[in-house]
């Protein structure tokens, strides 16, 4: 498998350098060179297989050889050890759950995946592989428990303090081990830019053997295709092959990967890109400009994020022709009141209780069955997370609909351990510079 960066498309690297670069030096992204597109025969038989048969045929279509056959057969069924059930509300609405996973969030599938892939590159007697990671909530929790314990990773994970949910905050401080916390003072934006400044510092990388976990590393990005196909895969069994996928999105990385499973021969009639008020992507589509910009907090914090980092792949995929992307994608935004009367009505029409990120995409769906007329369409929205992970967003009998899961029992009374750091890139540096991995 080649890949090549955005801001220099003649240059290619291969696999396992744009798994532990993470991020190309001139700054742009690892994109595949040849997206792979599957056979005619798979899709049309895709009911017959199931989620990790799915997701080896993707993942060695992409690979091409990358990783062995079998090594990859085993990362797999490894690192996919949960299911992604699609759950029917109505005759045309269904739920993606995404949140089966050990934190509770669909991020479990590139964490897990992507912490397999990298231990697999790893030969012994190399030097420990520092893993960084800016999250404002689910990213942490995933990567943490992706990797605690993988031998010879150390990972450090950056939070906006204050802006994470307790559950979110226990995934990322109790684990110990490979595992320690910093708590910023400021913004998920902020703790991605210190993320991204540590990877173009020259002290930092002569020192440390850095990589990024963030959803811009590729080896995230291919294992979020799976569960694209797997849930057509379910439809298809239900009769249903007009899907529309409704995405509630933040970095634009689950979208992103949904675009690539299309690319790759999915049958998908149209994809939602739904945000909260952090509508960057929203007003391009309206306005033809992309304005980047501060991120605003919400009830939907995991998608609080005012310049998506994978953005860039998904222009790169429609040759930045934005009338190109409008014919696949449309898209929506939603205040937070918005967000709770959602949460609502999905709880009284379906007796069913979702994240305030999950009622997002739920909410698009609407909007879009009155602006595009298709009312036919099987809608799928996509649960990126358990809504226990939010519990101050519940009342009453909707917060007593909501079961704990046991991954969250466990960490219940662990002791908080974290460090609290400023936005300055000094202090941060100086701390990790002080630190022997
Ligand atoms: C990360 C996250 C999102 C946003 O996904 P992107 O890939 O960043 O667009 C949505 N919902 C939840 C619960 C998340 O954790």
């Amino acid at each position: 498998m080649k890949l090549y960066s955005t801001n220099t498309p003649g240059v290619t690297v291969d696999f396992k350098e744009a798994v532990f670069n993470s991020m190309p030096q001139d700054k742009g992204l690892y994109m595949p060179v040849g997206i792979p597109v599957l056979d005619r025969d798979f899709i049309e038989n895709i009911e017959m297989y199931s989620l990790s048969e799915i997701a080896f045929k993707v993942a060695d279509s992409i690979l091409q050889g990358a990783i062995p056959k079998n090594e990859l057969k085993a990362i797999i069924e490894d690192a996919i050890n949960f299911p992604a059930p699609v759950i029917k509300l109505d005759d045309r609405t269904y739920v993606l759950e995404l949140f089966h996973g050990p934190s509770l969030a669909f991020k479990d599938f590139g964490a897990r995946f992507m912490s397999r892939v990298m231990s697999y590159f790893m030969t012994e007697g190399e030097k420990t592989l520092n893993v960084l990671v800016a999250t404002s909530g689910d990213t942490g929790g995933a990567v943490a428990l992706g990797f605690l314990g993988v031998p010879n990773t150390q990972v450090t994970i950056l939070y906006p303090k204050g802006k994470v949910s307790a559950i979110q905050e226990l995934q990322l401080t109790t684990n110990g081990q490979n595992i320690r916390a910093v708590e910023v003072n400021g913004t998920f934006d902020d703790c991605q830019a210190l993320v991204k400044q540590a990877f173009t510092d020259k002290e930092l990388n002569e020192k440390f053997r850095l990589t990024s976990a963030n959803s811009i590393n590729i080896a995230r990005l291919i294992p979020q295709t799976f569960y694209y196909f797997n849930a057509y895969a379910q439809l298809k069994r239900a009769g249903k092959t007009e899907v529309v996928f409704s995405v509630p999105s933040g970095n634009f990385g689950n979208i992103g990967a949904g675009l690539l499973a299309w690319k790759m021969g999915l049958p998908v009639k149209q994809f939602i890109a739904a945000t909260n008020v952090n509508d960057t992507v929203p007003a391009f589509f309206r306005s033809g400009l992309y304005e980047p910009k501060p991120s605003v907090a919400t009830l939907s914090n995991a998608m609080d994020v005012g310049n998506p980092s994978n953005w860039v792949r998904i222009m790169n995929l429609f040759n930045n022709d934005l009338d190109e992307l409008r014919k696949i994608v449309s898209t929506g935004s939603y205040t937070d009141i918005q967000t709770g009367e959602a949460v609502q009505t999905i709880f009284d029409e379906y007796d069913y209780v979702v994240c305030p990120h999950t009622a997002i995409a739920w909410a698009a769906i609407n909007d879009y069955r009155k602006s595009s007329g298709d009312d036919n369409s099987t809608a799928v929205f996509l649960s990126t997370a358990h809504p226990c992970k939010f519990p101050d967003v519940y009342e009453g009998e909707m917060a007593g609909k909501i079961t704990i899961p046991e991954q969250v029992k466990t960490l219940l009374g662990k002791p908080k351990q974290s460090v609290e750091l400023g936005v300055d890139f000094a202090g941060f540096k100086e701390y990790l510079m002080g630190s022997e991995l």
